[in-house]
């Protein structure tokens, strides 16, 4: 039976916190494959999952949702005789190196005590045999590119060659909580996903300008968070959707161009503050990265993070775009991100937005209309809906405003 060996992430942690650690990636282990038939082993630095009739390719699937892994390996079990398990390794590690020039040694543990052959003699001896059948791979025992391990146990032996790198960082839920601010752009979802793999619990908030706005901008966002809810606690997240409508439109008709994003940023930032203290949450998260477009410039996002005194944590605040856009390749939401509806943010774009916007100026176009009753408005419309990993939420075709789709779906 095959197996996979799990190695834990970032383990220094100490005391208390590790064994929280370790159970807590036991948990997520178990949630991400909870639809497959499989046995675990558990030890103190590393779990085994053991296959029975369950395809590899599917757990290692699931495997890179898991927070706090930092590797895994597929093992291999086979007969304890030295000529098979060289037949066989030497098949898995031409496949890894596809027929490039490729060091390698071989570390054999012998748990087995009856098994005629020294560890130290069976690494030798099978190294040498390998060397023989495969004219790419040499031998290098401080610096190899593979490893081949190999383990003689009473029953069989196993063996793996490298190993799959994980999410690592901390276990999601380990590092308390955050409400992110989820837009359908690129940048959100990968701040998002950074967060959780740092051991953040996310709920997400997103502000909805339908029927303004089309309400396949907040298609992409229920889609996005499909493909984070992979990563979360029992594969689900929550999504409150601020029908924002109203106070949107009455930033565009008082506030002055230059303006209109400082304005429209710092509503978004009361409103999720409002609605982070009421759920309990320790902390906002953005996609905010520094310098990107004028709204991202140090003094926008000083005047803007003026109106709240929660924490903000902004993970791309250093990244470059183009390192972000690969990460959002990795995570899938690439591909959603790019589908071209407008949101709130991007159906008006200001012909000249303030570089460097003062807290004054924002603070005297705010008071040119009575924005306190349309923020209250905001709150109390607030609809929450649970989207699960793998199940698809539709809420485009059954409505022009995110109400009236909603309504349908009761
Ligand atoms: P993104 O790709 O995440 O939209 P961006 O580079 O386009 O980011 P902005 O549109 O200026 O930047 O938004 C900055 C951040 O503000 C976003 O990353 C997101 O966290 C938040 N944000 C913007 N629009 C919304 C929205 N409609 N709902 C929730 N959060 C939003
Ligand atoms: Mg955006």
């Amino acid at each position: 039976m095959e197996r996979v060996l799990l190695r834990y992430g970032d383990l220094t942690l100490k005391g208390k916190n590790q064994k929280l650690f370790t159970k807590r990636v036991n948990e997520l282990i178990k949630e991400k494959l909870q639809d497959f038939d499989v046995d675990y082993e558990f030890k103190h630095d590393r779990v085994y999952v053991i296959l029975k009739d369950t395809p590899h390719e599917k757990v290692l699937q699931q495997l890179q949702y898991v927070t706090g892994l930092y590797s895994y390996s597929l093992i291999h079990k086979c007969k304890k005789d030295i000529e098979v398990i060289a037949k066989e390794a030497i098949t898995h590690l031409v496949k890894e190196t596809l027929g490039v020039k490729t060091t390698f040694k071989v570390e054999t543990k012998r748990a087995d005590k009856t098994f005629p052959m020294t560890s130290q003699d069976f690494s030798i001896e099978l190294s040498k045999m390998i060397l023989r059948q495969s004219p790419d791979l040499v031998v290098d025992v401080k610096n190899p590119d593979l490893t081949l391990d190999v383990e003689i146990r009473e029953e069989a032996a196993y063996f793996y060659v490298g190993s799959i790198k994980g999410m690592g960082g901390y276990p999601i839920g380990i590092g308390g909580k955050g409400l992110l601010l989820l837009s359908g752009g690129i940048d959100s979802p990968v701040a998002g996903y950074l967060a959780m793999k740092k051991g953040l619990e996310l709920e997400c908030i997103h502000f909805e300008s339908t029927p303004l706005t089309s309400i396949e901008s907040v298609q992409k966002t229920i889609d996005i968070c499909e493909r984070l809810a992979r990563y979360c606690p029992n594969n689900q997240i929550k999504l409150h959707l601020v029908p924002f409508e109203a106070l949107h439109a009455a930033i565009l008709a008082h506030v002055p161009d230059p303006y209109i994003i400082t304005v429209l940023r710092r509503m978004m930032y009361r409103i999720a503050s409002t609605w982070m203290r009421s759920l309990h949450l320790q902390s906002l998260v953005n996609g905010e990265s520094l310098g990107q477009v004028a709204s991202q410039t140090i003094e926008s996002l000083d005047t803007i993070s003026a109106v709240t005194d929660a924490l903000i944590l902004r993970p791309l605040l250093t990244y470059d775009k183009i390192d972000i856009m690969k990460i959002s390749r990795e995570i899938a939401t690439y591909s959603i991100s790019v589908r071209p509806f407008e949101d709130c943010c991007t159906i008006y774009v200001p012909k000249s937005p303030a570089i460097r916007p003062s807290k004054r100026l924002a603070e005297v176009y705010e008071h040119q209309f009575e924005y306190l009753e349309l923020l209250q408005g905001c709150i109390k419309g607030m609809k929450t809906i649970t989207i699960h990993a793998n199940q698809s939420f539709r809420l485009d075709q059954l409505g022009l405003t995110v109400e009236e789709a909603l309504n349908e779906t009761n």
